[in-house]
């Protein structure tokens, strides 16, 4: 079946067509790893994730690589103020490096709860310094990079045109009031690819420049290419990168060896909050964490992230993401009611195939959710209960990585075990544990008696309400 993806660069969508049969080079821009990411950056890693998963779905192999910016990425996008990671070892008391470990920790472990299919290769900035100083000596070479005394610098004149994402218009007065004026610079538009450390800066390198540190965009371009290639198929992120930091890793790679690296730049679009961009400067992010306080799942967000196409913006409320915990618990009860069923349904395989047609073109259609999620329930609200409906949701979920198939686990998890059922639990652990299995025994029935069915697993005790 046909894949239609939305290209920024074109402005349109278009039929993908891979530049190897059934297999996808892919590159998306990883966290900058100097505090914990917010639910606003886990939206464009949920919006990855279904890119995968629906290139899995259609039968490709993936080359898929992320980085985490350890250095270089200053407070401002552009390259003025002081490198994120410096500025949070200050505050914390660490060094960066420690910064960076604890943060790509933490960012690993949720990506691991809203179960997020991982990206063949991983990459740290810091491990790719060498790659890096090759691009820049050959972006000076080929007479695209300019020596300061703050840096290298890129000189955007030199390109057939620029930017070419954004479509902004450069020859306005704003380029003029957007940047500010570095007298040094041959072009206001000029940035740094590599950037002077100043004598107290932690993190730098020996370099043909001396002691220094890569800027944020050189670093995914030299990545890109190291694990890639010059050409690769498809390159990620959120839509803040489109006018800066994917414009510029466009320019490096034509001023490195020639011509744009992705044949389709793909952009998620923002999750909102009260109407306004979440971002950790504006001080109103949300955590996982602060969701999984108030009794939501990380999966209950990521069902959430489904009620908009990923090109919309999608307003975060609590309101919100609580209807998403409980329909996600109700399509685990679906789920639950069309495994256990023990009708054998005839007639129904035609309906599976127009369900399974209308999701897979659905999420072939430029990974349209909204429209995936409204198949998965007109199954769930079906009358007709079928083990077949049931295999075609665990299909589904290959792309939507709802976990579905541990659908009673998460349920149980749900339920209220009263005090005295513990209780009664923790007094059979101990009869268990002094080999008294008659009285084990005598307590499992008494509580069975109260309403509660309990398991010995390897993981210990499940308790299940009858
Ligand atoms: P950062 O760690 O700041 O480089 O951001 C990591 C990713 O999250 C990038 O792809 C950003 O575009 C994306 N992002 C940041 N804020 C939001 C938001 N409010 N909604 C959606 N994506 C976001
Ligand atoms: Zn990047």
């Amino acid at each position: 079946m046909q894949i239609k993806l939305y290209s920024t660069l074109t402005h349109k969508k278009e039929e993908f067509i891979p530049i190897k049969e059934k297999y996808i080079k892919m590159y998306s821009c990883g966290p900058t790893v100097y505090s914990y990411a917010h639910i606003g950056n886990y939206r464009s890693y949920i919006f990855m994730d279904n890119l995968r998963r629906m290139f899995k779905y259609n039968g490709y192999k993936l080359n898929h690589v992320m980085n985490i910016t350890d250095v270089g990425h200053l407070t401002s996008d552009a390259d003025t103020g002081e490198d994120k990671m410096e500025k949070a070892a200050k505050k914390e008391g660490k060094n960066p490096y420690e910064i960076a470990e604890f943060y790509t920790k933490a960012f690993m472990d949720d990506l691991d709860s809203l179960n997020i299919d991982k990206p063949e290769i991983i990459t740290k900035a810091t491990d790719n310094i060498n790659e890096m100083i090759q691009m820049v000596k050959e972006i000076v070479d080929n007479g695209y990079g300019y020596e300061t005394s703050k840096g290298i610098y890129f000189d955007v004149s030199k390109l057939d045109k620029y930017p070419i994402l954004s479509n902004n218009d450069l020859s306005g007065e704003e380029h003029g009031a957007r940047i500010e004026v570095d007298p040094e610079k041959r072009n206001p538009y000029d940035f740094a690819i590599w950037i002077k450390a100043p004598e107290n800066h932690l993190m730098k390198w020996d370099s043909p420049w001396g002691k220094s540190y890569p800027g944020w965009h050189i670093e995914c371009s030299a990545m890109g290419r190291k694990y890639l290639g010059e050409n690769f198929d498809i390159h990620t992120g959120g839509v803040d990168h489109i006018p800066i930091h994917h414009e510029n890793e466009i320019a490096q790679c034509k001023g490195s060896f020639g011509h744009n690296p992705a044949n389709v730049w793909m952009h998620c679009e923002f999750l909102l909050v009260d109407g306004g961009k979440m971002s950790k400067s504006l001080g109103n992010t949300y955590r996982l964490k602060d969701l999984q306080d108030k009794g939501i799942e990380p999966l209950a967000y990521k069902l959430f992230c489904y009620s908009s196409h990923y090109r919309n913006k999608l307003n975060f409320t609590f309101e919100g993401v609580k209807s998403s915990q409980i329909a996600l618990n109700r399509l685990r009860e679906g789920y639950l009611k069309n495994l256990e069923s023990k009708e054998i349904e005839d007639n129904i395989d035609e309906k599976i195939t127009e369900f399974e047609n209308r999701f897979h073109e659905a999420i072939n259609d430029d990974l349209n959710m909204p429209v995936a999620m409204g198949v998965v329930w007109e199954i769930i609200r079906n009358n007709i209960k079928s083990k077949e409906f049931a295999k075609l949701l665990e299909k589904f979920d290959e792309v939507l990585g709802l976990d579905i198939k541990k659908s009673k686990q998460y349920l149980q998890k749900e339920i209220e075990v009263p005090q005295e059922i513990n209780e009664m639990i923790e007094k059979r652990n101990k009869a268990k544990l002094e080999k008294n299995w008659e009285e084990a025994d005598k307590i499992r029935d008494e509580i069975k008696e109260k309403g509660y069915i309990i398991k010995d697993t390897k993981n210990g005790v499940e308790i299940e309400k009858i």
